[in-house]
Formats: structure tokens, sequence, C-alpha cells
């Protein structure tokens, strides 16, 4: 199949979240599984800093409201023909919109004209593969900002000679993020106003992008079964559980898998020491360069390490109200991540009190999340929902038991330690189920008891989640039965 994947981010080139480094292992997993995978995604300026000379192959104008905005086509210089199990990497320029800091915006907020940005980057999209004269049969399309895909091929391309038939899945990362914005900027989507209606892109008096892929998609996918079922409720849907409901037999749960190249502490080049689950020595030697890296003294304390981007979402409201709590155990706290000013506030206070017992580093840096992943005993991810999560998945693979609220792809990913799943070698760390900080500081307890007291049952725990298989292997093969029924089934429906 020729499947063309747009996605917002992709690692190395940007990144903000987890979508990057599903971007930049499942395209590759689906051309080895013999498919022509084309990535596009935008040439933002810290892409262009990664490759700055990538090649410009095509170049045109499309409409975005009123106006007519130029974009190119650029080929990474990565890209070979002769790679068949590599998926090649394009990226649409637009300088007036992607030349810029930040990917979505600055720290005070998303970027004005974040809606123009993305209408551009969909137009852009279908414009190009016209311009490679590229009949693709699956379009692969995630998150509300390459909503406008699968509408616009529905709503202005169903009969164009050569975008029309294709089959579009759409993908959701995180039903938080929704591409809303006010009913005004509607003429920017060049869109007939009478599709803005409750029954499709309207939202409560605005204009929802999400909304209208959720509804123009011909399937949909979510990352992790239980999410699946989560996102069909009011307490996970964010207001459209109603349209997914709507939609259930279209939607299937795929698990998000790692990519060992990256993510393998047997290999992994940005750790000063390696290990393996049957030689664990090199973990403990990474726990002493994260604690020279970040100042901490060697107390004999839990290492309990965090990366987030710091928001509700990853419960950092449970964090900031069990401070006094989290302070009164034997740990250390080391928290990386960039997020909503309060709670910078918040971890700066604490480390400021407690400075042996608490690191906090306001940064995105990729070098350091791998050092911690290696050198925390365990990992603390009480998100308040989490559609799949992938530093539990790190955590696993690095002998780190993750303590997990039980919820999305946690609940999938990870197997609590009972007196049974201990006995039975399942155990991979610590779940709790009620979303409160008593919860979150039993759970807590239970880890740092087996810790310190039983470390034989510790090390199982360690050494079952690091042999776990969470490569891409199996999830890619969902993805391409997903594909693959869902062609079937327009192209039946348009004979
Ligand atoms: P989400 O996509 O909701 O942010 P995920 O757990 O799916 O959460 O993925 C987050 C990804 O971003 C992981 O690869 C994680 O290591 C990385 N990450 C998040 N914050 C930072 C940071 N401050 N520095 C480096 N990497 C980070």
């Amino acid at each position: 199949m020729n499947i063309v994947y747009a996605t917002s981010e992709v690692a190395p080139y940007s990144k903000s979240g987890g979508l990057a480094d599903v971007s930049a292992a499942l395209p590759h997993e689906m051309a080895k599984l013999g498919h022509n995978v084309l990535v596009f995604t935008p040439y933002y300026r810290c892409v262009k800093k990664l490759e700055p000379k990538a090649r410009q192959i095509a170049q045109g104008f499309v409409p975005v409201g009123s106006d007519s905005i130029g974009w190119t086509l650029h080929a990474a210089s990565t890209n070979s023909a002769a790679a068949k199990d590599r998926a090649q990497i394009y990226f649409i320029g637009c300088e007036q919109y992607y030349d810029r800091d930040g990917l979505y915006g600055t720290a005070k907020g998303d970027y004005d004209d974040s809606c123009q940005r993305y209408v551009l980057f969909s137009r852009a999209c279908l414009a190009a593969v016209q311009s490679l004269a590229l009949s693709v049969d699956v379009w692969h399309c995630h998150d509300w900002q390459t909503a406008l895909i699968p509408i616009y091929l529905k709503l202005l391309f169903a009969k164009h000679p050569l975008l029309s038939g294709a089959a579009t899945i759409f993908t959701i990362h995180n039903m938080g993020y929704q591409g809303l914005f006010w009913h005004w900027d509607w003429p920017l989507l060049n869109l007939p106003w009478k599709h803005y209606n409750w029954k499709e892109m309207e939202f409560h008096g605005k204009m929802n992008l999400l909304k209208g892929a959720l509804i123009y998609s011909d399937a949909l996918t979510t990352v992790s079964p239980t999410y699946a079922s989560e996102i069909q409720t009011s307490a996970f849907g964010f207001g459209l559980e109603g349209v997914l409901q709507d939609r259930a037999t279209d939607l299937t749960g795929i698990v998000n898998g790692i990519d060992e190249n990256d993510w393998d502490p047997a290999t992994d080049p940005l750790l000063p020491v390696a290990y393996l689950p049957s030689d664990l020595d090199g973990k403990a030697k990474c726990k002493i360069a994260l604690r020279k890296r970040l100042g901490l003294p060697d107390d004999g304390s839990a290492v309990v390490g965090m990366i987030a981007r710091l928001f509700e979402q990853k419960g950092f409201d449970l964090v900031a109200s069990s401070l006094d709590d989290l302070m009164r155990r034997d740990i250390q706290l080391v928290i990386l991540g960039t997020g909503r000013e309060e709670f910078h506030r918040m971890l700066e206070n604490v480390r400021q009190s407690h400075p042996e017992k608490v690191a906090v580093s306001f940064a995105f840096d990729n070098e350091l999340a791998h050092l911690i992943e290696a050198g925390s005993d365990m990992y603390l991810m009480p998100s308040r929902y989490e559609p799949c999560g992938l530093n539990q998945l790190y955590s696993l693979k690095y002998g780190t038991p993750p303590i997990v609220h039980r919820v999305g792809g946690l609940a999938d990913t990870v197997i609590d330690a009972t007196p049974e799943s201990i006995a039975a070698g399942t155990a991979t760390g610590f779940q709790f189920d009620t979303y409160s900080a008593r919860d979150m500081l039993a759970a807590l307890d239970r880890a740092l008891h087996l810790f310190k007291i039983e470390p034989a049952k510790w090390n199982k725990i360690q050494r079952t989640g690091m042999v776990q298989d969470w490569t891409w292997t199996v999830s890619a093969k969902k993805y391409v039965e997903v594909f693959k029924a869902t062609r079937a089934k327009v192209t039946r429906s348009s004979n």
C-alpha cells in the first residue's frame, strides 16, 4: 500500500511529546512490512537546524481563507529509494508559519495563528501528493493538527481523479487537545458554512477540528484499548464521547511500542554505563551518575523519577497536594519537565526547601531523560488520564518499576505487584485505582517496602519488566490490519 503518514511532530526533528516518538518509529515498521510509507511533517525552525539543506522537490500555493499561501516540499537527507525498509520523510515548508522558536507556541500559550498553520499543513499535504503524482491508498493522520485532511478529502475531493478513493485513518493521541477555535476562524478553512453545525464541526459555539476528523475519517484508532473504551464516557471524552459512541465499531485501540534503537539500556549511547536484565551493576552506576549530575547526596534513599509535561494530565496536582507526605518518605525526587508556571513554582519551592531530596530540571533534555530512566529506582506516573504513555514503557525496559494510576495505557501495560503476581513472575510495577494522593502514596509505599525490605522480589519485578517485548512489531501489524480492512470497506462502498 502507498501510505501517507501526516504528523505535526517527528523525532529527532521536532518533539513535544509521545507523538514524536511514535512518528519516528511506526512508519518505518510499516515500511518493513512491505509498504511504501511517506511521512509529511512541518519544516519548523528546529527541523531546519537539523536538516538545513533538505532538497526542495516541489512547491505551490494553497488557499488559507482569502489568502493564497506558498508551501514547499523538501526531502530529508536520510531518504533513500534503495532503503525499502525505511519510510521516506518529507518536510512541508512555509516560513511565515513554521520559522519560529516553538512548535506550537511560546511560554504564554499557543500561537495566535494556530488554525492557519495547520490549514496550510493539511492543504499542502494534499497538494504535495499531487505534485508527486502519488496515488495514496491510506492517509494516516494524527491529532487535531492533521484533522482537516480527512475532512477535506470527504468534503472537497470526493470526486478528485487522484485524491478520491483513499482510506483515511485518524489516530487520537489525546482527547484533551481538540483544535478548538472561535467560529470567526471558519472562513480560514474554505468550507461551506453548512458544515458548521452541531452534527459536524460546531461544538458549543466554537469550531472543533478534532470533531470533524472523528466524523469524516473512515476509521479511528487510539493508542491503547483501555483508552478506546474510556473516551466513550463523559469522564474521558472531553465532550466528544457521544461522537465516539456513534463510531464505536470503527474505533480500535492499539498500544504504542518503543523504539529499542533509542531506548534499550544494553545499547543506549546516552548512558554512562550499559546494563542488562541479567546484570544490573550498570544501573547502580547510572544512579551514581544521576545523583552527581543533579547534585543530590547519596543518602541511601530510593530515587523516584518523573519526566513529563508539567500539566494536570500528568498528575502534578496530586504531587502538589502530597509534597509534605512525599518529603517525609525515604526518597529523593528527580523531576524533568516544562509546562504550567504554577507547577514550576511549586517544584522550585520544594527544591529550595529540600535541596538534598529534590532535583528539578525545567528543560527539554533528551539525554537527561535517558539518565533518569536508567538511574532512578522507580518511576512515578500518576496521570489523571493517559492515552498510552511511553515513559512507563521506557521505565519497564530500564528496570525502573513504574508506579501508575490505573487508567488508559497505564492500565494496559503495567501489571500490579500483588503477592500472587509476584509469585507468578508477572508483576512489573504498581497501580492505584482512585485518583487521590492517599492512593498514590499507598502504591509508593508498597514499592518502597519491596525495594528496601525484599530486594529479591524487587529484582524479580525489575527483570520481568525488562524482558517484556514492547517493540513496535506487534502493534505495526495491527495498524496494517486496520488499514487493509478500511481500504477494503472504502473500495466496496465506492463500487
Ligand atoms: P505525552 O505525549 O502525553 O507528553 P508520553 O509519555 O506519551 O507523554 O511521551 C512523552 C515523551 O516525551 C517521552 O519520550 C518523554 O521522555 C519525553 N519528554 C517529556 N518531557 C520531556 C522533557 N522535559 N525532556 C525530555 N524528554 C521529555
